[in-house]
């Protein structure tokens, strides 16, 4: 099977107000119109704009996604967004388990595929991350955490247009440090067949991105690496440049 079409998606974080935020987005969305990308681009602001960011970007060629949704459909859950929320803003994305809220939310693996699957129901395409700590990395235990987070987290059936899946070691998130390429070559090999083994092969065209410090000067190597397609961005989405200059390295 061909490789699928790679996702190159931004997650700003806590980061943006309204005026900076649409003007991220619009200048990325002109960049993307000119650009001949080999991929497709994604921004996920903060719930804050969503709405606005999706408005800004109906019509172009950049698609929009939340970073977090609860697993519930409504209720008394202050403070929270349900996915049915995040899909009426226009966004058809939303990452779920990044490492910050399973580090700062206690989100369990159980937790977030309950939001996966609420992504699903509401029509949005979860983006599910994935990835080891430094001592899971120094204990030599990377593919089994993969395995394990892979079984826990990842409704089972789903293909490439259900699910998009981002590997990202937590020790490289912010840090300026990346696994070698042979490190990040063997870690999306396990994934990809760990989501047959989990899913079978509708599981085949299931995008797994990398994601952690990935920037305008490493992307055409990580990029590169056979099983990477695409690249979950943090820092160096909140330049315009930047993002376009990762998008663009798309082989
Ligand atoms: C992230 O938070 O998903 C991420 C990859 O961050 P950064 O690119 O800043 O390491």
């Amino acid at each position: 099977m061909a490789a699928p079409r790679p996702l190159i998606a931004g997650n700003w974080k806590m980061n943006g107000l309204a005026a900076d935020g649409v003007a991220l987005a619009r200048s990325v969305a002109e960049r993307a119109a000119k650009d001949a990308l080999r991929c497709d681009v994604l921004v996920c602001p903060p719930a804050t704009i969503l709405n606005r960011i999706a408005e800004a970007m109906r019509g172009t060629k950049v698609a929009v996604g939340g970073q977090d949704c609860h697993a519930k459909a409504s209720g008394a859950h202050t403070g929270d967004l349900s996915a049915p929320m995040v899909r009426d803003t226009g966004a058809t994305f939303v990452i779920v388990g990044h490492s910050e809220r399973r580090t700062d939310h206690g989100e369990t693996d159980a937790m977030v595929r309950a939001k996966a699957e609420a992504a699903r129901a509401a029509g949005l395409t979860p983006i599910v991350c994935i990835g080891e700590t430094t001592a899971q990395r120094d204990g030599g235990e990377t593919l089994q955490v993969l395995t394990r987070q892979i079984k826990g987290s990842v409704p089972p059936g789903l293909s490439g247009a259900e699910v998009v899946i981002a590997y990202e070691p937590v020790w490289a998130i912010g840090t300026g440090r990346t696994p070698t390429v042979a490190e990040i070559q063997e870690a999306h090999a396990h994934i990809h067949s760990e989501l047959i083994g989990h899913s079978g092969e509708r599981a085949a065209d299931v995008r797994v991105l990398y994601g952690g410090s990935l920037n305008a000067g490493n992307a055409k190597a990580i990029l590169a690496v056979p099983g990477v397609n695409g690249g979950l961005i943090g820092g160096a989405s909140l330049k315009a440049d930047d993002f376009l200059v990762i998008a663009s390295s798309c082989p």
